[in-house]
């Protein structure tokens, strides 16, 4: 029995001193009888204030109820029903749901995420592949989150549903940036098998654009939907940006992560306060660098989870805050330090954020051998060649509230549309124009 149902059950952490010697993952969660005790917390409340505020409106409570009464199969088919991805949400999804339990008033939130994922670990579901097909053929560019919900949804209603990637791994960012500590690419395998088992194919190492151009697949398929992401660096313009031993945080996780480099560097600063650069930062410990975040603001202020930058902390990572780097310091041809400028805060931004404003005369320098830039990114376009579509200023699809693009059969969702959101916004988004392109296929004679 559940001693104090106001606090959490313990769950497994392996220790900084352990895990900061492998890439193996560090949250270990609960075990059958541990998740089943934590389940047995959730109040399965009337108006779940957790199912409000995911943005997939997850039936979190009767999950929980099945996990609570040992059924995790059952569990996993509930989670299922509008989560194609419960391996990966139930490692990495922000969890807005948890900040909303009203278990959290008083004393622990329900581990809501980490019951999902004991739910994907334990329990065996799988989809229902369609039986027979409407002999529409639909065309998803790109394998992320986006892409795999769309490409599920309308396959489960008959169509014919072909995923084209570039990369030769599928996930998008679930592969190319998510470090293998935060989420095992087993995981994620998992996950992708699973919705291809309903009979979604999927074409690795194909750039749409060059191999195969846009205007090809506007005329083989009945409709397109673009998952592309927003995976392309964007420049930092301050001086000697372009020294060997600078690099983007996307290059910098996909080199280690897909092609097994092992970058060497003596000490490793990382720009920015989003996950991106938690993750790169962690990342540099682990390949031997001292490794720092340089972050603009305060620690509240990091877009990064609390917890992610407080296991960073314990790993070693040092951070230095209210600080600007203002120019890179190059010698040969090679970055050997960074001048960096201390910051103080000023009234909010268009974020909501307290703006950060340079100390004239503050300026310093540090030694540093490396630098990984995780401020920015942004869609790469260029696949759409000359077809004309309504362009946002952050470089974005134009879409409606259905999320139809300018373009009459053509779709975006996820950041390629929003910019930067989370993987449940992008899977949310992903699902409405999925439901809308069935009633476009339907209609369509
Ligand atoms: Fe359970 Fe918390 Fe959701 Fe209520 S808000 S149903 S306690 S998880």
């Amino acid at each position: 029995m559940v001693d104090d149902v106001w606090k959490r059950v313990p769950f497994g952490v392996r220790s900084p001193e352990v895990r900061i010697k492998d890439f193996e993952e560090v949250v270990i969660g609960y075990d059958r009888e541990t998740a089943i005790e934590e389940a047995k917390r959730c109040l399965r409340c009337k108006k779940p204030k957790c199912m409000e505020a995911c943005p997939i409106h997850q039936d979190i409570p009767e999950y929980i109820h099945k996990i609570a009464e040992g059924d995790f199969d059952g569990a996993l088919r509930t989670i299922l029903e509008i989560n194609p991805l419960p391996g990966v949400c139930g490692r990495v999804c922000i969890s807005k749901c948890e900040t909303e339990c009203v278990r959290g008033k008083k004393g622990d939130a329900i581990a809501i995420h980490l019951l999902k994922r004991a739910a994907s670990d334990f329990g065996d579901a799988e989809f229902e592949p369609p039986d027979s097909s409407t002999g529409k053929k639909v065309a998803v560019i790109g394998s992320g989150p986006a892409g795999l919900t769309t490409a599920l949804v309308l396959r489960l209603r008959g169509h014919d549903v072909k995923i084209f990637e570039q990369k030769s791994v599928s996930g998008g960012m679930l592969s190319l940036c998510i470090p293998t500590f935060r989420l095992p690419k087993e995981v994620v395998k998992k996950d992708i098998d699973r919705i291809l088992s309903t009979g979604v194919e999927l074409e690795l190492n194909v750039r749409i654009g060059e191999d195969i151009k846009f205007k090809e697949l506007l005329k083989e398929y009945d409709a397109i939907f673009i998952g592309v992401g927003a995976l392309k660096p964007k420049r930092m313009n301050i001086d000697g940006e372009d020294a060997e031993g600078i690099i983007h945080v996307i290059p910098f996780l996909e080199g280690v992560y897909v092609h097994n480099k092992k970058y060497s560097s003596k000490k490793t600063v990382v720009v920015g306060g989003g996950y991106s650069a938690i993750d790169a930062v962690r990342t540099a410990k682990r390949l031997g660098s001292e490794a720092l975040i340089v972050y603009r603001r305060m620690r509240e202020q990091m877009p990064a989870s609390q917890t992610e930058v407080y296991e960073a902390e314990e790993e070693g990572v040092k951070l230095h805050l209210l600080t600007n780097p203002k120019r890179v310091v190059v010698k040969d041809g090679k970055m050997v330090g960074i001048e960096c400028i201390k910051m103080k805060l000023g009234d909010p931004d268009t974020s909501g954020r307290p703006r950060p404003i340079p100390i004239e005369g503050s300026e310093f320098t540090m030694d540093a051998d490396m630098m990984i830039q995780a401020i920015s990114q942004e869609p790469d376009l260029s696949f759409i060649g000359s077809e004309e579509f309504k362009i946002t200023k952050w470089n974005t699809f134009e879409i409606n509230e259905m999320y139809s693009t300018s373009k009459k059969g053509v779709w975006a969702a996820g950041d390629a549309a929003t910019g930067p959101l989370t993987i449940a916004d992008a899977m949310c988004g992903a699902r409405k124009a999925a439901e809308d392109m069935h009633i476009y296929l339907t209609n369509r004679v």
